[in-house]
């Protein structure tokens, strides 16, 4: 399953809205129907429920809108930030400048029984294609369960867990870039290391994935696999509070959550922020914290640690828009 399309032109002033325009009232990209948003929250659309409006939205469903918007946001010379479910976002309480290109909507599945790939879109939630294989006695993605993020964040994170990595059963991937040029990419190509991709940090969407898995596995079997890795979850990480899972990269070949421990920080908390008791690499919304509250704690994390240990933690958590430094 390709996802194709014929590029339209959006660059005809005669029937590209200009973005003051737009801020009276909402229209949709000419030739889609793709609504564009004007001060959209993402605070609703991000795990830690914090962070100021983005100047412009869109969550494009087809190829041709995505390629409609990148080409709105060339023409208005906005820039791009790309968001997939933003359960690895810290976003500024003055939000993000330039257009937002959410992927939620892009979602199909598809279960070759053939040659055991899976296809899916960019915005299908890693955990719910993990259910779905798992369901169909299909293994290979039972350690994906318990990662809140979409399938195309898991390309770019190359997210991982249980000692599994989405680099591990990535077949290739399909990516769309400003240019409305369409690569297949393979993993050698992706660059993938601990927790990252060459596809961090650039403007190169990820549409969709292709994961080769196993068939033929007794579904009940993969189930109870899945659900034992949630269960492990659940049991060690704290998921009854917003968060962005575990906030620093682990700097080899120290455990972040160790340091941190060992550092006296379980508990510590500004503003609304806490550092988990169960899980020290993880920072809580505990009600009303702010993005400042966050990038405040991340900030004396970091310090303590390299105070104590003369080590620097990195953060994990894609940190975006403007912060003031601390
Ligand atoms: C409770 C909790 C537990 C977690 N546990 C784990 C874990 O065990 N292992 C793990 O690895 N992570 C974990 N995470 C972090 C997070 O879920 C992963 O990093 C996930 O892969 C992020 O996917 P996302 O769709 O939310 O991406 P986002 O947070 O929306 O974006 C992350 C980065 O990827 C970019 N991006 C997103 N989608 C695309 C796309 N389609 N094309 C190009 N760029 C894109 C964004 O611009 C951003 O730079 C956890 C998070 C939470 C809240």
């Amino acid at each position: 399953m390709t996802l194709s399309y014929d590029p339209p032109s959006v660059l005809d002033a005669s029937v590209n809205p200009s973005k003051e325009s737009l801020k009276s009232s909402p229209l949709y990209l000419p030739g889609t129907e793709c609504l564009l948003r004007s001060q959209a929250p993402l605070d609703r659309l991000t795990s830690y429920r914090v962070g100021g409006p983005a100047e412009w939205y869109v969550a494009p469903r087809r190829i041709e809108e995505l390629q409609a918007s990148f080409e709105w946001a060339n023409f208005e010379e906005l820039p791009i930030t790309l968001l997939g479910a933003g359960s690895n976002l810290l976003v500024s309480d003055n939000g993000l400048p330039g257009l937002v290109i959410c992927t939620r909507h892009l979602r199909q599945t598809h279960f070759d029984l053939e040659t055991g790939l899976v296809s899916a879109g960019a915005g299908e939630p890693i955990a719910r294609l993990a259910w779905q294989a798992a369901e169909r006695g299909w293994q290979g993605l039972e350690w994906a369960v318990g990662i809140p993020g979409t399938v195309g964040g898991a390309v770019v994170m190359n997210a991982g867990a249980h000692t599994s990595c989405t680099a591990d059963i990535l077949a290739n991937t399909q990516v769309f870039s400003p240019d409305g040029k369409i690569e297949i990419l393979t993993p050698e190509k992706l660059k993938f290391a601990y927790r990252t991709s060459i596809l961090q940090g650039g403007n190169r969407l990820v549409t969709q994935a292709t994961f080769q898995l196993q068939p033929g596995a007794d579904p009940a079997f993969v189930m109870a696999a899945t659900s034992k890795h949630l269960e492990q979850r659940r049991t060690s990480q704290p998921y009854n509070l917003p968060s962005c899972g575990s906030v620093f990269r682990n700097p080899n070949p120290h455990k972040a959550a160790w340091l941190i421990e060992q550092t006296g920080l379980k508990g510590y908390q500004i503003g609304g922020a806490q550092v988990s008791q169960r899980h020290a690499n993880f920072i809580l919304n505990c009600g009303g914290a702010k993005a400042s509250d966050i990038f405040q704690l991340i900030r004396y994390i970091q310090q303590q640690v390299e105070h104590r240990w003369s080590l620097s933690l990195e953060p994990e958590v894609k940190i975006l828009g403007d912060f003031q430094p601390v």
